[in-house]
């Protein structure tokens, strides 16, 4: 054997889900959903708004009930043993409220008094560098901050499982990447991450698998690597424009390839960017279209989403 790779067990799941359903008033939100984690991995639920993200990790977090399905977290169940689930899982929810003038110090030890087993604020502290604020209000950490706490807090009673809703929604580019360390930091304790994001860089940069989710189902699961390679269209050729793009109706048919409009630019998949490129500056030449720029750039996983569903993640 090469290296120290620690292989992952695929049978030792950290979570196994089947058949999830949960309908509110006038929405379905979670519709049939099946998911297996295996321990060690950070693992994401990557969708656009309302997808049904948030819901399906309430009901496997326990605060929300379900409508139909099973859920096995650590190979507990929680009509069986809810009050081991709890002791071993931690839930970083999409907004943590805690009062104006509780320090982090003060959060973290009185979070950790409630469970029997819990890690030390130092090392807390530390994990999510926080130590400068430690004894500064709440009031006055910045959003980022805050986050970084709301991760600590999730991880007082050093759970194997840790579910974390939309970490990083609101923070400025520096502060989601400290983040992203903090989550890389998890796995590499060994725990188990369980994330939802709507950001696809997010979900490439740090998730080993992904659950691809709209409309309350998952339409697609993997690797990011796979995901995007079994779109069979590894790249995307972008054309911007001195002002808005033209309708590229009339310069597909010309250039006999689809062309995609998205806001101000239009996008060409393609297997072959080399070939295209040719054609497509002479294409551009006779119908005299006035583009400013052309980009080449790799398959992502919003493509991935746009060929599935028809439309943008961020829609
Ligand atoms: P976001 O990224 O915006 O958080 P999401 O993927 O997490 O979206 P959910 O919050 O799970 O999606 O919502 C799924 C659907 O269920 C949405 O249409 C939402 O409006 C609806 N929904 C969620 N919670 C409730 C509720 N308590 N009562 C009624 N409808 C709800």
């Amino acid at each position: 054997m090469e290296g120290w790779t620690i292989e992952v067990d695929m049978t030792d799941l950290a979570l196994r889900v089947k058949g999830l359903r949960k309908q509110y008033a006038k929405v379905l939100a979670v519709d049939g959903l099946d998911l297996e984690v295996p321990r060690g991995e950070v693992f994401g639920l990557l969708g656009p708004n309302g997808a049904g993200k948030t819901t399906t990790l309430e009901i496997i977090e326990g605060l929300t009930t379900a409508d139909a399905g099973e859920i096995e977290i650590l190979g507990l169940t929680w009509a069986q043993q809810g009050q081991e689930i709890r002791a071993r899982i931690g839930v970083q929810l999409q907004s943590t409220s805690l009062f104006n003038k509780i320090t982090p110090r003060e959060s973290l030890d009185l979070y950790g008094s409630y469970y029997p087993k819990r890690r030390s604020t130092e090392e807390l502290l530390d994990l999510v560098q926080l130590q400068e604020k430690a004894d500064a209000y709440h009031i006055t950490l910045s959003g980022g901050q805050q986050q970084r706490l709301a991760l600590a807090l999730a991880l007082v009673n050093d759970p194997e499982l840790v579910f974390l809703d939309e970490p990083t929604t609101g923070l400025d580019p520096q502060a989601r990447r400290s983040l992203w360390d903090v989550v890389r930091r998890m796995k590499a304790e060994g725990r188990t991450v369980m994330l939802t994001t709507h950001y696809m860089d997010e979900a490439e940069a740090l998730c080993d698998r992904l659950a691809i989710m709209d409309h309350g189902q998952v339409i697609a699961t993997g690797t990011p690597a796979s995901l995007i390679s079994d779109l069979a269209i590894p790249s995307v050729v972008e054309l911007t424009f001195e002002g808005a793009a033209p309708e590229p109706a009339a310069f597909a048919a010309r250039l006999d390839q689809v062309v995609e409009r998205r806001a101000d630019l239009w996008e060409i998949p393609t297997p072959d960017p080399k070939a295209l490129l040719p054609r497509l500056l002479e294409a551009a030449e006779a119908a005299a279209v006035p583009f400013q720029q052309v980009h080449i750039r790799r398959a992502t996983l919003e493509d991935v989403f746009l060929h599935r569903t028809g439309r943008s993640l961020r829609e």
